[in-house]
């Protein structure tokens, strides 16, 4: 088990826009995505999180453990349901029209401070890109809390944080077709 050291928003390396990675996976590579895997479950396990003191996440990019590269980790609990995703090269290639933003607002392993506000999001997207749990080049569709979680992931594979998508003149703008979740 790897506890990694999180990269906060104070850093540079998290604004970088991030490269590739090549394909075939190398072993390494595919390692550190199951690590990742791994550490998004403990965060979420109550009694391990406290032992680690560690915040609960449901997502983790690799420019926030300190690699420049376009992968991240997704795991998330719904209704006693696990989805989990180690993406490689994730590209986003149809979105819907309808948004989406999560009513309590966004947060992020890497960022400390609260930043209050609506977050809009596409509610459905799909995405290709090479999944290492599965090994296989993938279109996955995302949808609700999920297309949330991954569009929050693949803007750090392009230095975008959450809090630059909050409206800084009106953070709990209204939009009317916006779904709330
Ligand atoms: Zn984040």
């Amino acid at each position: 088990m790897k506890i990694f050291k999180i990269v906060k928003d104070s850093d540079k390396n998290l604004r970088k826009k991030c490269l590739e990675v090549s394909l075939p996976l190398d072993e390494e590579t595919k390692n550190t995505l199951l690590e990742m895997i791994e550490y998004l479950k403990i965060s979420q396990d109550e009694e391990k999180a406290k032992k680690y003191n560690l915040r609960s996440g449901v997502g983790l990019a690799a420019p926030q453990i300190g690699i420049q590269k376009r992968m991240l980790a997704i795991y998330v609990q719904l209704e006693d349901k696990v989805y989990e995703y180690a993406l490689v090269n994730p590209k986003i290639i149809s979105e819907s029209f309808r948004m989406a933003y999560i009513e309590s607002g966004e947060g992020c392993l890497s960022v400390d401070k609260d930043h209050k506000g609506y977050v809009y999001r596409h509610y459905k997207i799909k995405v290709n890109a090479f999944n290492a749990l599965t090994n296989k080049e993938e279109t996955i569709e995302f949808k609700g809390y999920l297309a949330i979680v991954a569009q929050h992931e693949i803007d750090h594979l392009d230095g975008i944080l959450y809090y630059d998508r909050i409206n800084k003149l009106n953070p709990f703008e209204r939009r009317n077709s916006a779904i709330s979740i």
